[in-house]
Formats: C-alpha cells, structure tokens, sequence
C-alpha cells in the first residue's frame, strides 16, 4: 500500500496488518492534505491473498482522493474485483494486466478502469506514449480467445490447492498462507538456507524472508503439475 503525497515527490508505504489486510483506520489516521492518491494491491503480493471489500470501500468512501486498486492478479479470483463499484466511486481506478494470468508479459500491456472523468485526463497524456500496433493486436487477439486464459486459470487454481495440501505435509513448512492467485506464500524452517539448497538443484523461488510481514518466507510460483510435484520432492529431501 502506497500513498503519493507532495504531488509526488513523495511516497509513503504503508504496512498491511499480519493477516495482509488494510487497517483503515490508521490509514485514514495518516493520510494528511497533501495526499493525492492510495495504492492497494488486491489480491497482493507476494501474499498471494485479497483485500477484504469492505475495507476498500471504506477508502473510497472516507479519503478524500483517489484509491488505485491493482489488480493484477485479479483472472485468479475473479468474483473479487472492484470493477462492480466503479459506477458508485467515480475516485476508483483499478489496473489489471496481461502479464499474469494471459502469460503475456511482454506485450508490456495494462488496462485501466475508472470514471470518465479520471479516463479522459488519460487520455490527454496518453497519444504521444501510446501501446504499439502489434501489442494491441495481439491483445485484442488473446481477448478472443478467453477460454484459453479461462482453462490456464482453472489448472492453476486446482494446481495451487494440490501444491499447499503436499506443502502442508511438509515439516519443514511452519505455514502456507492462504492465497487466491498464482503464488503461495509460506513460513519454512530455516528459509534462506532452503533458498540456497534449491538454487543448488535449480529450482528457483522467491526468497522474501527479510521483507516485513514476511519473515522466514518463501514464495513459490504455481507451476504445472510436474514442476510442483519436482519442487515437492526436493523439500522433502530437505525435511
Ligand atoms: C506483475 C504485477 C503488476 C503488473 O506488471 P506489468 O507487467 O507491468 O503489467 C502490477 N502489480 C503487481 C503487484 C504485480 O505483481
């Protein structure tokens, strides 16, 4: 969560609570005059989880500015966007991507929702800086086919249950987080000594065992069946 204060020379983050929620209250408590914009992202990262709704809408309702809604990993739990209050809160903007989910992420293409009002100042800065020819059709081409993200979504969601269920097995893993998109977040026994044995093996994940809230974490990507069940056995060798 950011918030952009002193028409951005200025950048404040602020921390979520330890279950990666928004305490408003001592958000609003912080937001002063010069606060122009606040960033959340939901469904997080690298919490993998969702802001619950009635917190953003407290923002929307109580800050007197804009509330940016990343989300960017939103095609994972779809029935959780915002997108449904845009027509009451004309200071909501919500970003999603192709990056995630569509596994386009060198289309280097983002979307945004919002108010007209909000739209058409973007669209004032937007000509000289304009998405390529080929990205927008290629976008254009993976909307058609829908299904296809539609289908990858439903593998990964039922891929990251089965993941978490064989983490949870694990005696090295002290915690898998709850998550709604294509990451877990876990809490493993001697987490950076478990980063440098994977490498070794050549399996990548990320280490955010120093980043607050994180602590002793690792976050593993979902993978396909075969990567998840490789990632598995090698933790078990370390277990
Ligand atoms: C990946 C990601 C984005 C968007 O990335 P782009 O490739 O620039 O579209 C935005 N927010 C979060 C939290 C992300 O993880």
């Amino acid at each position: 969560l950011r918030t952009w204060k002193r028409q951005c020379h200025y950048l404040t983050s602020y921390n979520l609570t330890p279950d990666f929620q928004l305490d408003t209250k001592s958000i609003l408590a912080a937001v002063d005059n010069h606060t122009k914009v606040i960033w959340v992202c939901s469904p997080n990262n690298p919490s993998g989880s969702s802001i619950k709704r009635e917190a953003i809408i407290t923002l929307l309702e109580e800050f007197n500015g804009i509330v940016v809604v990343d989300e960017a990993y939103i095609d994972f739990c779809p029935e959780k966007t915002m997108a449904t209050a845009l027509n009451q809160y004309p200071n909501l903007i919500i970003t999603q991507t192709f990056s995630k989910a569509w596994g386009l992420a060198n289309l280097r293409i983002g979307i945004a929702f919002a108010s007209k009002e909000i739209i058409e100042i973007f669209n004032k800065v937007k000509p000289p800086y304009n998405i390529n020819g080929f990205s927008q059709q290629q976008a254009l081409q993976a909307l058609e086919n829908n299904d296809d993200k539609l289908r990858m979504v439903a593998e990964i969601n039922e891929n990251r249950e089965q993941l978490a269920a064989a983490l949870r097995k694990l005696d090295l893993i002290e915690h898998v987080h709850p998550s709604e998109s294509n990451m877990l977040l876990c809490k493993v026994t001697d987490a950076d000594n478990v980063y440098k044995l994977l490498v070794e093996k050549r399996i990548i994940v990320r280490n955010r065992s120093k980043v607050i809230l994180c602590e002793g974490c690792l976050r593993f990507t979902v993978g396909t069946q075969s990567e998840n069940k490789t990632l598995i056995e090698a933790l078990e060798l370390l277990s």
